[in-house]
């Protein structure tokens, strides 16, 4: 593998407005968020990658800006006039650094991208570059559609049935207390058939046992983090009492976490959001894991922009990656996004993976420098030069 000596990186922070506003058990925001990573090799070589998190620390610990400082300060002189023979190095360069996983992961994506490139190859072929032989992406990668909390059961029920028109073929929807038997009764009467799952966004406690173990009756295909963000223990606990599987998210950081959740039996599904974990050099350690395990595994999204989606996207084309992922076509988010072309929603509830080398789609710098001027606009905590 060809390796590249990393020349600068550049971070832009923009916000994106969304279709339609997404609102979970932590509430909703009217932009999206994210930093735009730019990394430059040798020749003007560029990959792009993306660190999407929100303004407030509401998901995770981290907010785009306390991932910008991180990033600028720590992590980005850590690798100027580094040579890598591939992105799998980068963790090891940064180890100095503790946490902040979501601003690690923008930064090493932006790398993938370049040595990806650097080699004329695909993201995904990339990937599956650094597994052993058998992990040859699939063309195509299955997804599904995440529907955010509505004002009313109706309201619920017809969004449920537009995703369907449209095509996806497993729907998620987000649960609080007091907004979860009832509405998975409610949807499994009108669509008996579909392919279900409930994300509870850590909104319940081990007391709610009892509620919980109701939506056994509803053939879920999963139940996500039902428990609190940073917890395995409880959610060891909660498991035998459903026949419900319950998907990690939130609480699984690293490779680490999950192994320890595995021998509790804290879950049997993981949604591996590769920002979450700190990258993709940590997410090959997991999908590795899965693949021994036997787990099932698919990628969770963060909202993000063409950049995060088409990295995600090639991950999600791994063989191992075997349930729908929350990958959906472009025009569920935004329009116009800052990438080119659009991700489309193909037959069988699928994404195309794009075709050129690296992240496959081109970033159009026009749209990057807008998205970067309304974040200056909206910047709840303005501060000078950002
Ligand atoms: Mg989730």
């Amino acid at each position: 593998m060809k390796p590249v000596t990393i020349k600068d990186i550049k971070l832009h922070i923009v916000a994106m407005p969304l279709v339609e506003l997404l609102k979970t058990s932590y509430g909703a925001e009217s932009y999206k968020t994210a930093i735009i990573i730019e990394a430059v090799g040798e020749g003007g070589l560029t990959g792009w990658g993306e660190t999407a998190l929100k303004t407030k620390p509401s998901y995770g610990s981290e907010t785009v800006l306390t991932a910008w400082h991180i990033s600028r300060d720590f992590l980005i002189p850590k690798l100027l006039g580094k040579t890598l023979r591939s992105p799998t190095e980068v963790p090891r360069l940064l180890k100095s650094v503790r946490g902040n996983h979501h601003a690690r992961a923008g930064v090493e994506a932006a790398l993938w991208d370049l040595l990806a490139k650097a080699n004329d190859m695909r993201l995904a072929d990339y990937f599956a570059a650094h597994l052993p032989a058998g992990n040859e992406p699939r063309e195509s990668v299955s997804v599904g559609v995440s529907i955010g909390i509505q004002d009313s059961l109706a309201a619920q029920l017809a969004l449920i049935q537009k995703r369907l028109d449209e095509g996806y073929g497993r729907i998620k929807l987000k649960i609080e207390p007091g907004w979860d038997v009832e509405l998975a009764r409610a949807v499994r009467e009108r669509f008996p058939d579909i392919t279900l799952m409930l994300d509870a966004n850590s909104a319940y406690t081990l007391s709610d046992a009892e509620r919980l173990k109701q939506l056994d009756q509803f053939d879920l295909l999963m139940i996500e983090q039902p428990l609190a963000y940073d917890d395995i223990y409880e959610h060891s606990q909660l498991q035998p009492q459903l026949s419900t599987p319950i998907c990690l998210d939130e609480s699984i950081y690293s490779a680490h976490d999950w192994r320890v959740a595995l021998r509790l039996g804290a879950g049997r599904i993981l949604n591996l959001k590769p920002t979450r974990v700190g990258g993709y050099s940590e997410s090959l350690e997991i999908y590795r894991l899965c693949q021994e395990a036997e787990t099932p595994l698919w990628i969770g999204g963060m909202l993000e922009t063409g950049i995060g989606r088409a990295a995600n996207l090639s991950f999600a084309a791994l063989p191992a990656v075997d349930l729908p992922s929350d990958i959906s076509a472009t025009n569920r988010y935004f329009d116009p996004d800052i990438t080119e072309p659009p991700f489309e929603l193909a037959p069988g509830s699928s994404i195309r993976l794009p075709a050129g080398p690296g992240i496959g789609v081109e970033v159009q710098r026009e749209r990057l420098a807008e998205g970067e001027a309304r974040w200056r606009e909206y910047n709840p905590f303005k501060r000078g030069g950002i």
